[in-house]
């Protein structure tokens, strides 16, 4: 306990230090009692946000209105929020009121299942009202208080159900469920972006099987974009051999499978980023030509790096086979790593035909000879290249 929440034991120290009570809450308390790994850590604290911002040094105000602010501490962020209640969630995006309250049983009553609502002390004793620790134990997802009140309260708690279904590998205690089932159809009101967190993650759950056998059975999937008006996607992402950890992934992967899957249309509706779309591209460009040439060196050439794992789990997930060797390596070992190193530039071509207008040919013969070289089909110096130009790639009169 003492080394895995290290610099959190620390922070709660300056807290009470201060007069105030803190505890690591959430998913952090649920992993480490579930032997799993922890991500963030999350503190609830009855001091204000603008008792945290005079007690740390750095401290970034990203939800003062929510009570929420990030303490950096040891180059680490930590969530810190004050002890609250919410009331009302209209717009079905925000809670209507927040409210600070005195005590940690308040601030857990308002978390939605009792595995998240458990608090940990800075010595690792727990607090835990609605014993968390048996479902966990039990392996059960079960609502904080009625679940149907609080799936009206904040719909997207339904999903997120379902995401601990594929994360965690528990199953949705029976009132939990049959609460889902009656309500699930108001999640047609939640904001697309957070149902794709939800879903992103539900995606990324080693059980994601499981978790779509019941996005399906919930009819879940007809409030999907998309999804709803094509059922053989929801199909498709249930054969999948592993599970994908980014959607846009996932759009490339159905892209892959179904060619008339606009990929366009996917981002737009799940209003992901210009840059999932381009991700998404990137993937399928790659994944077409691995299919055809397997992997040349151009294409690791040209791949860029932060995507090579998602590329790793595609060709795991559409071809079954592994992506042979060390990408990375034999990227490093390329001839050239950029067009920059190439031996020749626009000016020597030019030197080389004194005639010649300048034009577009310069560029095209430029993309040849970096093809060339990356390829290993000339040696990546001024003579090897010039004698490889003149011999068989006379630039064009244009
Ligand atoms: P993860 O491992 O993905 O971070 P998490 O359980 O920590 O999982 P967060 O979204 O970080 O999920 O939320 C932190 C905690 O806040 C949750 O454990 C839960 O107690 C509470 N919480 C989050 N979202 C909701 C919600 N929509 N309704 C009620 N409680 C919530
Ligand atoms: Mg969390």
């Amino acid at each position: 306990f003492e080394s895995t929440f290290y610099n959190a034991i620390k922070i709660i120290e300056e807290i009470e230090a201060k007069g105030h009570r803190a505890y690591i809450v959430g998913g952090a308390v649920r992993d480490f009692l579930n032997d799993r790994k922890i991500h963030d850590v999350d503190i609830a604290s009855s001091a204000t946000p603008t008792e945290i911002q005079e007690i740390f040094t750095k401290v970034i105000p990203v939800g003062i209105e929510h009570g929420t602010v990030i303490v950096r501490y040891n180059h680490q962020s930590f969530e810190v929020t004050t002890f609250r209640t919410e009331t009302g969630y209209t717009d079905y995006r925000h809670p209507d009121q927040v409210e600070f309250v005195r005590s940690i049983y308040d601030d857990l009553a308002r978390r939605d299942f009792t595995i998240n609502a458990i608090a940990m002390d800075k010595k690792g004793k727990i607090i835990d009202p609605y014993s968390g620790k048996l479902d966990i134990e039990r392996r059960l997802i079960r609502a904080v208080g009625n679940p149907e009140d609080r799936f009206t309260e904040d719909p997207l708690r339904m999903l997120r159900a379902l995401r601990f279904v594929s994360q965690l590998d528990l199953e949705v205690e029976p009132a939990t469920l049959t609460a889902i089932s009656k309500q699930i159809h108001l999640i047609k009101h939640l904001a697309i972006e957070r149902i794709s967190v939800e879903f992103e993650k539900m995606l990324a759950g080693a059980n994601f099987r499981t978790a779509l056998k019941l996005f399906k059975e919930l009819n879940v999937w007809t409030y999907f974009p998309v999804l709803h008006f094509d059922r053989s996607l929801i199909k498709c992402l249930y054969d999948l051999p592993i599970s994908l950890l980014k959607l846009y992934e996932c759009f490339a992967y159905l892209k892959m499978k179904d060619d008339q899957v606009d990929m366009k249309q996917l981002t737009k509706s799940f209003k992901q980023s210009k840059e999932t779309f381009r991700n998404a591209e990137q993937l399928v460009t790659s994944l077409v030509e691995y299919k055809v040439d397997g992997l040349s060196n151009w294409l690791i050439y040209k791949f860029p790096e932060s995507l090579y794992e998602s590329f790793f789990r595609l060709v795991k997930a559409l071809f079954h086979s592994f992506v042979v060797g060390d990408l990375k390596a034999r990227r490093k070992h390329l001839a050239i790593q950029s067009r920059k190193e190439l031996a020749v530039s626009g000016t020597d071509i030019i030197i080389w035909y004194p005639d010649r207008a300048k034009g577009q040919w310069i560029q095209t013969l430029l993309n040849r000879i970096e093809y060339a070289v990356v390829e290993n089909q000339i040696d990546n110096n001024i003579d090897a290249i010039k004698e490889w130009v003149n011999s068989c790639h006379p630039p064009e009169n244009n």
